[in-house]
Parts: C-alpha cells; sequence; structure tokens
C-alpha cells in the first residue's frame, strides 16, 4: 500500500551486504523498495572481499594439510602443485551462484534493482547516472568502502586487495604494505600458495585491534611459514626496477634487497562518499570519508541513514546486515527502539591457523576495570603433535571483577574461526569463569581448552 507521495518507501545506494540486507527487510515489511547498484550485486563481500578471500584460504589450508598428510603416511608428492586457474573457477563459480541467488530473491521480493549509480539531489530525491530521478521517504546509503594506496612516489606500481582477485597464479615475489588483518591474511594465503611474501608493517606489532601476545604469536607463525616480516618500516617510494617489469622497495632506511613482482598496500580503507551530493544536501562527511551518523545510523539529514563499512565503524559484513535489518525494523516495523549494539563483536583473522576474539583484549580491559584476570592455554593440537607439526594454539580468556565476568576471549589455533561462535553467544549473555569451568568438555578437542583453563 502507498503511504507515501514519494515513488518509493526506501531507496538504497549500493547492493552490497548492508543495501541488500536493508532492501530484502524492507521488502519483507511491505515497503516499495529502489536499489541502486552498478556493480555486481553483493558488494566487497562477495566479489572482492570476504567470500573469495575464504575461498583462497580454504585452498591454502589445504596445501598446509597436504603436507601434514605427507608426514602421516600418506603417498602425496613433496610438492603438490596447485593449478591457480581451476581454483580460480570453482571459486568464480561460487560466486556466480551467489549473484543468481541474490537475483532471484529480488524478483521475489518486488525490490526494484536499478543497474547505476546514484547520487543525492535533496533529502528524498536520488539522480541516478542515466538522469533518472527518483523519489523516496527514506534514503539509506550504503556505498561501501575502497582501499586507499600511500601518498608516496611511485604508489600506483603496487596494487591494492581488490587486484589481488584478479591475479591467475601466483607472483614469485611479493611485498604486502600493512600490518591489519587483511594484509596478514594476504601475506598467510600467498605464501601457502606459492608466493615468497614480505610483510612491511609501520609499527611494532601486527593486528593492533587484537590481543597483543596471541598477535606476537601469530607474527612468530607466519615467520615459520617463510614470510619475512618487517616492523618499524617506514615505506618512501616504488620505483621500476631497470628491465621495467618488476617492483624496488624504498624505505626511508634504504631499498631492500629483493626486487618484487607484485607489491600490495593493505593500508586502509576510505568510505565511498564522493561523488554523490552529500555535501550539498548537508550530510556530514568525516575524515576517513566516513558519512557521521548516530547511534540510530541517522545522518545529519533526517531522511538519509548510513550503514555498512561507509558509517565507518566496524567493517564487517555481518555487522554491515545486522545494522541494516535493525534500522529496517525501526523504520517500518514497528520496533521504535531497535539499533544495532555495537559491543561484543567476534571477528576473525582467516591467518594459518586462523585468529579470533570476542570482547575486549588483555590490554583494554586492564585500562577500563581494576580488578583483571586472565586466563591462557598454550598447546600443541593433536593433528600438529601426531604429523611432528611445530604449530601451537594459544587460547586467552579475560575476566573482570568478584565473580570474573569473561569479557573477552581470544583464540589463536586451529578451528578458532568455528569455535568462536559459540562462545561469543556465552560472552553476549555475560558467562563467568565457573560457568564455563561448569561446562563439561568435549575429548578430545581443542575447543575443550576453553572450559578447562
Ligand atoms: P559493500 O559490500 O562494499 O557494498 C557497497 C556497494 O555500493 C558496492 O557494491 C558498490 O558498487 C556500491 N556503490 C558504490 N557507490 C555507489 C553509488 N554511488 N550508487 C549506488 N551504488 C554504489 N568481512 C567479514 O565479515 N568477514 C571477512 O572475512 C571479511 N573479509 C574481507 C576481506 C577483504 C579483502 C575485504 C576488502 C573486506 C573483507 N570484509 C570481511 C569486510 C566486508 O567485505 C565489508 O564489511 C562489507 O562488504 C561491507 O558491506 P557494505 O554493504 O557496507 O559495503
Amino acid at each position: 500500500m502507498t503511504t507515501t507521495s514519494h515513488d518509493y518507501d526506501l531507496i538504497v545506494l549500493g547492493g552490497g551486504s548492508g543495501g541488500l540486507a536493508a532492501a530484502f527487510r524492507a521488502a519483507q515489511h511491505g515497503k516499495r523498495v529502489a536499489m541502486l547498484e552498478p556493480d555486481e550485486l553483493g558488494g566487497t563481500c562477495v566479489n572482492v572481499g570476504c567470500v573469495p578471500k575464504k575461498a583462497m584460504w580454504l585452498a591454502a589450508d589445504l596445501a598446509g594439510r597436504i603436507g601434514l598428510a605427507r608426514t602421516m603416511g600418506f603417498d602425496v608428492p613433496l610438492r603438490p602443485v596447485l593449478s591457480w586457474k581451476e581454483l580460480i573457477v570453482h571459486r568464480q563459480g561460487y560466486i556466480e551462484n551467489i549473484h543468481v541467488s541474490y537475483r532471484k530473491r529480488l524478483d521475489e521480493t518486488g525490490v526494484v534493482r536499478v543497474p547505476r549509480r546514484g547520487r543525492l539531489l535533496d533529502a528524498h530525491t536520488v539522480e541516478c547516472s542515466d538522469g533518472v530521478r527518483i523519489s523516496g521517504e527514506h534514503i539509506v546509503l550504503a556505498t561501501g568502502a575502497h582501499p586507499q594506496r600511500p601518498d608516496i612516489p611511485g604508489a600506483d606500481l603496487g596494487l591494492v586487495s581488490d587486484d589481488f582477485f584478479n591475479l591467475c597464479d601466483a607472483p614469485a615475489q611479493v611485498a604486502i604494505v600493512g600490518g591489519g588483518y587483511i594484509a596478514v591474511e594476504l601475506a598467510g594465503l600467498l605464501q601457502a600458495l606459492g608466493s615468497r611474501v614480505t610483510l612491511l608493517v609501520r609499527g611494532g606489532r601486527l593486528l593492533d585491534r587484537f590481543d597483543g601476545e596471541l598477535a606476537a604469536q601469530l607474527a612468530d607463525n607466519l615467520c615459520h611459514q617463510g614470510v619475512r616480516i618487517q616492523f618499524d618500516y617506514r615505506l618512501r617510494e616504488l620505483q621500476r626496477d631497470s628491465e621495467g617489469d618488476r617492483v624496488r622497495v624504498l624505505g626511508h632506511d634504504g631499498p631492500l634487497d629483493s626486487v618484487f613482482d607484485t607489491v600490495f598496500f593493505a593500508i586502509g580503507r576510505r568510505g565511498n562518499s564522493q561523488d554523490m551530493g552529500l555535501e550539498q544536501v548537508g550530510v556530514q562527511i568525516g575524515e576517513r570519508g566516513e558519512v557521521v551518523v548516530d547511534e540510530w545510523q541517522t545522518t545529519s539529514v533526517p531522511s538519509v541513514y548510513a550503514l555498512g563499512d561507509l558509517a565507518g565503524k566496524e567493517g564487517l559484513t555481518p555487522v554491515a546486515i545486522a545494522t541494516a535489518r535493525h534500522l529496517m525494523d525501526r523504520l517500518f516495523g514497528g520496533k521504535p527502539q531497535a539499533k544495532m549494539d555495537f559491543n561484543n563483536i567476534p571477528s576473525v583473522v582467516f591467518s594459518h591457523p586462523p585468529l579470533g576474539k570476542v570482547g575486549l583484549g588483555e590490554e583494554e580491559a586492564r585500562l577500563q576495570f581494576d580488578d583483571v584476570r586472565v586466563y591462557h592455554s598454550n598447546f600443541r593440537p593433536m593433528l600438529q603433535a601426531l604429523a611432528d607439526g611445530t604449530q601451537r594454539s594459544m587460547f586467552k580468556l579475560v575476566c573482570v571483577g568478584p565473580d570474573e565476568r569473561v569479557v573477552g576471549v581470544h583464540l589463536l589455533g586451529e578451528a578458532a574461526d568455528e569455535i568462536l561462535q559459540g562462545f561469543a553467544v556465552a560472552v553476549k549473555m555475560g558467562a563467568t569463569k565457573a560457568q564455563f569451568d561448569a561446562t563439561v568438555a568435549i575429548h578430545p578437542t581443542s575447543a575443550e581448552e576453553i572450559v578447562l583453563m
């Protein structure tokens, strides 16, 4: 039923994780929805983020397991050869199935898909890139973010994470500039899939949003896997080498010894807020290109909202989706108090083995509470022990107060990505260490260590 004089109840800019979730939920509430997306459906996550990255991680994980299988007695060659091209056919086939299912859902739910970029003309009007104008009672901006390049000479000689997904083979020598999760993930999987990787980190540690002790152990693991890490590295310039097809990396202390086939920048992302008419309409934009929103995702213009990576809080797909659903439930679903809770969001770095966290790290907890108790477990998982592997797991619980409420679970080890989800529920519910202790272990697993500390 038409409820306003506008063409649509909702116009969504961007058909990535957040935009699609908003469109589907609003349609579920019976609203008339148009969604603008000039590119492939699914945005970063499906096309150049979580999904293709996880496909490559799974292949890298298999490479490690093939090595372990050999030690355990399986008759596999010392250096099994991977056909990247075949792997990419499987990866892209999987992604195409996701595109198909989104297209089908858009048809089924009656969301009008406009395959164009959009820009705001006023608080209720969007101009599509073909000049067509549409109006909506509410407008959601979910245009995501893009990878940044440093402001140095020769920056155009480097690639960014989007370009990684165009590779058809492992470059022999790779430098990766950055110490965040995308840099670490690319380093681990390129090294496992055939490259020789050098990781150039500006600070003194990896992953400053994760627990310091586990991040240090992860750096050790990467070194064991053959990745060379340089901390406190100040990049100055990239240059073509004399033959013209490789790249020299120059820091403030001089050039690196190696010449690289490929250099990746993984130094952060900036909100896609440019050329969208936002300033003219009065939508406030922050320093990193993010759209400034309040706790209800409302921008400085009351009928315009922003969410997902564009809103610059937690750059994760499930966060974009959950935020979109809460917003739609608030606007159209009769839940005036619905809003995203940004506390205790679990997240995982797909390293080898993966690193996961939910809640506060030890350092953060000590800043916020006087009474902090930390429990550790450091062990060799069974498969590593059986196959004479060197990789160790490190788990950590951060507890506070007299009742030892568990405010942080930090896991570096095999299957940490899968184990963490259930413990994230426990942390969200405010479970105590005594309740963890009262839970019977599942034996023999790595996960049991969490209830046996
Ligand atoms: P996006 O998914 O980026 O969608 C934005 C869409 O807006 C795009 O499709 C774009 O084409 C469109 N658009 C842009 N401008 C306009 C315009 N003017 N008009 C209309 N449309 C426009 N998250 C996880 O949870 N787990 C992971 O393992 C993970 N791995 C990642 C790995 C990499 C390499 C990267 C880069 C990201 C990863 N992320 C991961 C983050 C995740 O991909 C993002 O948080 C998520 O995609 C954000 O969704 P979004 O809807 O905000 O934006």
